[in-house]
């Protein structure tokens, strides 16, 4: 298993990496909260909507949903797969489902995102949610839409990892590819596109189990981005801490 191991210190000995930025974009869903709960009480209903649109039983539906979810990457490929509008699905999720009898409250998210932009820092979410459910976990975690600079979700934007979502962002916000980090927490879906096009990447691993990742740096817990983020003053590069 050598080029495991290698790659597990490249990322340890990358945590002392500082990018300098302008902007800072997150990700929703699994990295501005992380609620197991929520994600069975979702995944219910994923299976109950698309079985009752299919005409299938649910074990059918469910059956085909993990198979085209392994071959697509993001449940929002695999629903429109399916011949269903991602709007109205993500619209009938938000009537359906109340996130915040299952996400509880996060004041450190809310204070991260003040810190940054009390130093500066622009900030943006770009999630593969659609704008009513996005608005609704949002309230659930305690954030207001107004505290980011920019959000764009999968109402407006085909989801990541198409380039649509990163480059909406990047024109609404005014800035440059290389003066935006990208947080999130999915390598295939979210880090690697965001890194196609030129933005710096943070991934942040919970649990520690990546181990082969294209990030420019690789975190633990969100609180860490206000160590590996420094404001950009000019056209400055990556510096060492
Ligand atoms: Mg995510």
């Amino acid at each position: 298993m050598p080029a495991v191991n290698r790659t597990t210190r490249e990322n340890v000995s990358l945590k002392g990496r500082v990018l300098s930025v302008s902007c800072i974009l997150f990700d929703l869903d699994g990295t501005l909260y992380d609620s197991p709960e929520y994600s069975v009480r979702l995944e219910a209903e994923i299976v109950r909507f698309v079985s009752e649109q299919l005409r299938l039983g649910e074990s059918e539906t469910k059956a085909l949903l993990d198979r085209r979810r392994k071959e697509l990457g993001t449940l929002t490929r695999t629903i429109q797969s399916l011949g269903i509008d991602r709007n109205a699905f993500f619209d009938t999720m938000a009537d359906r489902i109340d996130p915040s009898l299952y996400i509880p409250g996060d004041p450190t998210v809310r204070s991260v995102i003040g810190t940054l932009k009390e130093r500066g820092f622009k900030t943006g979410l770009v999630s593969n949610s659609g704008r009513p459910l996005v608005r609704k976990i949002l309230g659930a975690v305690g954030l207001e839409e107004s505290l980011f600079d920019v959000t764009v979700t999968s109402t407006e934007a085909e989801p990541k990892p198409s380039p649509q979502p990163f480059l909406l962002a990047m024109k609404k916000v005014g800035c440059n590819a290389d003066e935006i980090v990208y947080v999130g927490d999915r390598e295939e879906a979210e880090i690697r596109p965001a890194r196609r096009f030129g933005l710096k990447t943070v991934l942040l691993d919970r649990d520690g189990a990546t181990r082969m990742t294209c990030a420019d740096v690789v975190i633990r817990n969100l609180t860490d981005v206000l160590d590996v983020v420094r404001l950009a003053r000019s056209n400055e590069s990556e510096q060492a801490p």
